[in-house]
């Protein structure tokens, strides 16, 4: 799956919202994907994720304003894994590293990209609920409360 340097933060908080409907389908069927374990590769520019907004050459997705999370997601990305990441690197999906990068994400250590996002109060929700409802690579937490969680889904 290619994956511009962002998206590996976005993809940490996707519980299902997107731009359109067409673009969260897309998003749920990469969700799946990435879950399955699908090795990413990192690539410059529009991704597998934004697919569905390129028709309109006006894309935020094409902007520099984007490319800029981009760069700042990649250095915080690499810092955190304490390995070389560039353009064209192969990331393997496990749940390891989706654990890792909801830690750091949490923590604010990987936050840099976020600034000024329309998302970012969802984001913050997301993790402050401990990605509960996120549909990438669950983390599954032993329920201590049963009954209590069984309430809250119902
Ligand atoms: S705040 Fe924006 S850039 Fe950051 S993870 Fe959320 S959607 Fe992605």
């Amino acid at each position: 799956m290619r994956l511009r340097p962002h998206h590996l933060l976005c993809m940490l908080t996707f519980v299902g919202e997107g731009y359109n409907p067409a673009f969260v389908a897309n998003y749920r069927r990469l969700a799946g994907r990435l879950s399955a374990g699908e090795t990413i590769e990192i690539v410059s520019g529009p991704d597998d994720i934004c697919a569905p907004l390129l028709a309109d050459e006006a894309a935020h997705c094409f902007g520099v304003s984007v490319a800029g999370r981009d760069a700042a997601a990649l250095a915080d990305i690499a810092g955190l894994l304490g390995r070389e990441v560039e353009i064209g690197t192969a990331i393997a999906s496990d749940p390891a590293l989706f654990e890792k990068m909801r830690q750091a994400f949490s923590a604010g250590v990987t936050r840099r990209a976020c600034t000024g996002c329309e998302w970012s109060s969802l984001c913050d929700r997301i993790a402050g609920e401990d990605y509960a409802d996120a549909l990438v690579m669950k983390i599954s937490r032993p329920e201590t409360e049963p009954e209590t969680s069984a309430r809250l889904r119902a």
